[in-house]
């Protein structure tokens, strides 16, 4: 139970690229050096534009420009230079976006990426699409905060809602008293006040869709974190049926909704009684789906590059069950070599120049005979890894 195909269209798409066509990547980080490695598998070319020298996407680039996201003569000429824009990330600047729409075909588009950034209009756009959300108030000043407050009751998290990844710009509120130092220190605003959500775990669910609406869904996993990082997910996700469905569900009615061409990923919260809350979406391959380069016929690098270049899906079927381990600096370095001589266990580094903490230095997938992980603890599962 993996894939799902639905038919459709979506308006004011073209044809297949055709074979030694040209993907722009806006990013230079692992996300693009595993989309290009997928591109080249089928026979593209990438052209990464980022900030850095030597980041990990040009490394395995055919093409690549450093400059500023604010240079327009840079992204002018990137966009002429290549046949499709595609985003690593999700934090493109808005005027970067208006200077590239009107120049290449982006995808996914801008506007999918304009409410992927604005944690508000995120918030109302998964209500809209059908995925239920813990309860949240916009957040101007104090007063809108003490409202909040009053409205959803405490604990509470408060979150910045532009530019939050791996929990940075967020802090939950226990006590009233903790409301003003957050308030003063979360920036920028306006903030966002959501319930605290006692979740009994996180998962989250990959779908790709593509330029002729047909859309794959993997199966949904779950995601363990360390100091906000994610560290472990567990693919399949151990969850009843009707759970991993409602996920698949979800993250297929957003594709929808969204007019989404590439992949996304819908976190969700797991209550206590199965029932599911979204957390947010990432319009990009995330890093809870790096299982499937190993464990799925197609990952989801490969089903971005896909959709992106117009070519028909591929299955999201899982062929294994898997453990993915982040490596994170500097302990993921220490871990390496070890990982190197284990067999069963599948390595991936990113080519980054620093181990600095903190730092996503690669990740490693064990795999398991499809089925066998439910029964088995953490401890089991994690065996090598
Ligand atoms: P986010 O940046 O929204 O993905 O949040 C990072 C992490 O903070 C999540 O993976 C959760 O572990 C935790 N978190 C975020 N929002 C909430 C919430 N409303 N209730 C409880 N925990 C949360």
């Amino acid at each position: 139970m993996t894939t799902q195909v639905t038919a459709g269209t979506v308006a004011g798409m073209t044809g297949p690229l055709g074979h030694g066509g040209t993907i722009g990547i806006l990013g230079g980080g692992q996300l693009g050096r595993m989309s290009a490695m997928a591109a080249a598998r089928l026979g593209y070319r990438c052209h990464v534009f980022a900030p850095d020298a030597d980041s990990p996407g040009m490394q395995v680039a055919a093409a690549a420009t450093v400059a500023p996201f604010e240079d327009a003569a840079a992204l002018a000429r990137f966009a002429a230079a290549v046949d499709v824009v595609t985003f690593e990330f999700e934090n493109v600047p808005a005027g970067t976006l208006a200077i590239l729409a009107p120049l290449a075909p982006c995808r996914p588009g801008v506007e999918v990426l304009r409410i992927c950034q604005d944690r508000l209009l995120e918030k109302d756009f998964l209500a809209r699409a059908g995925v239920p959300v813990a309860p949240w108030r916009a957040v101007h000043d104090e007063a809108d905060l003490a409202g909040a407050i009053a409205a959803i009751g405490l604990p509470a998290v408060l979150k910045t809602t532009r530019l939050g990844y791996d929990g940075r710009g967020q802090a939950v509120l226990r006590r009233p008293e903790d409301a003003a130092p957050a308030f003063a220190r979360l920036s920028p605003r306006p903030l966002i006040l959501e319930a605290f959500v006692p979740f009994a775990a996180e998962i989250s669910a990959i779908v790709a869709r593509g330029t002729d609406g047909a859309v794959a869904v993997y199966d949904a996993v779950e995601n363990q974190h360390r100091d906000h990082i994610l560290d472990l997910s567990f693919a399949p996700a151990r969850l009843s049926a009707t759970t991993a469905a409602a996920a698949r569900r979800h993250a297929a009615a957003l594709a929808e909704s969204l007019d989404l061409v590439g992949v996304l990923a819908l976190e969700l919260f797991v209550l206590p009684d199965g029932s599911l809350l979204g957390n947010e979406i990432a319009p990009r391959p995330h890093n809870s789906g790096h299982w499937t380069m190993d464990a799925c016929a197609a990952s989801q690098f490969e089903q971005h590059v896909r959709a992106v270049a117009g070519l028909p899906l591929a299955s999201a079927e899982r062929h294994h069950d898997a453990v993915m381990r982040n490596l994170v600096g500097p302990a993921g370095l220490e871990l390496w070599p070890s990982l190197l001589k284990t067999q069963g266990i599948i390595p991936h580094w990113y080519g980054k120049a620093e181990a600095r903490p903190g730092r996503k230095l690669g990740h490693a997938n064990r795999l398991l005979p499809l089925g066998s992980l439910r029964a088995l603890d953490d401890a089991a599962a994690l065996q090598g890894l």
